[in-house]
């Protein structure tokens, strides 16, 4: 049951739907998915509909954004109760939070010579919680850069001159809310934050598995990180976090794909919590 545990959709920043994941994922060969949408569930009930109708197992999750003062630390949740309260309210009012952010970073960018309508923005992100990727969409369809590249590196970029953060929760609440709404908080893609200091502190707060295999992780960081998972009592996971095709991030769906070992321990930990 080869597994990818790390996927967006068009409820996030991705550019295909539940459905078309689901059924892209059956191609794949992949008989077990999680779709983590960057802070929100919406995706979830729609996949696992189709899932449960093409035998492709759907695990809801979710992909939490923290920020520290240098780097971003993103917290993937499994298993979750994508019904929970907490969960929802906390979900509601980032999501908020981000359309508000469309507004400020267009201020932002027109000092720069860059002139976007947000509302153009948030017509491209839609029903999906809005993000960065959706400015550099409308920065590409105006014809203001060639590539979603350049809409990173010159502009929007983690504390580039465009950068506008949102409400974030803290890693610690965000692994509480995980854990709240009953499911298992793992690190995702730590080569990216590269911010291996955070792990103690992040496994006191309750942390539960890290993300060792992830599409850009060069194979001597996935072993750093299989030890790092040793050395924490962690579970191991790993997802090629597909975004759609042509967004930046070039990464095939089902690019990594997790044996049933790991599967059935990420499981047995969602009882285990
Ligand atoms: P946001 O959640 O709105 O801050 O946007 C973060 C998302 O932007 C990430 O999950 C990626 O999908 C995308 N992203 C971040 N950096 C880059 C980059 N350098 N190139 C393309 N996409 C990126
Ligand atoms: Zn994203
Ligand atoms: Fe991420
Ligand atoms: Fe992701």
């Amino acid at each position: 049951m080869p597994a990818d545990l790390h996927i967006h959709t068009t409820f996030s920043d991705g550019t295909n739907t539940p459905e078309e994941i689901v059924k892209l994922a059956k191609k794949a060969g992949l008989t077990t998915i999680a779709i983590t949408d960057h802070d929100g569930v919406d995706g979830i009930l729609p996949a696992q509909k189709n899932g449960s109708e093409i035998g492709v197992e759907v695990i809801a999750g979710i992909e939490l954004t923290t920020e520290t003062t240098d780097t971003e630390i993103h917290i993937l949740g499994y298993f979750i109760d994508r019904q929970n309260p907490k969960l929802l309210s906390a979900t509601t009012k980032i999501r908020e939070d981000r359309c508000k952010r469309v507004f400020k970073i267009c201020e932002k960018l027109k000092k720069l010579g860059i002139d976007l309508d947000p509302k153009k923005v948030l017509s491209i992100s839609g029903e999906g919680a809005p993000g960065r990727p959706h400015v550099a969409r409308a920065m590409l369809d105006a014809g203001y850069i060639k590539d979603f590249k350049e809409a990173f590196r010159g502009y929007i970029e983690f504390n580039g001159p465009a950068y506008v953060s949102h409400y974030k929760l803290s890693a610690k609440e965000a692994i509480d809310l995980i854990r709240d709404a009953g499911g298992v908080a793992v690190y995702g893609h730590p080569a990216v934050s590269n911010c291996d200091d955070v792990i103690p502190d992040l496994v006191a707060a309750g942390l539960a598995g890290i993300e060792a295999y992830y599409s850009t992780h060069r194979p001597a960081q996935t072993e750093h990180y299989l030890k790092l998972a040793e050395k924490y009592g962690l579970l191991v996971t790993g997802g090629s976090d597909y975004h759609g095709e042509r967004v930046g991030k070039e990464s095939r769906l089902g690019v990594i794909q997790l044996p049933d070992e790991l599967i059935d321990k990420l499981k047995a930990g969602e009882n285990g919590q």
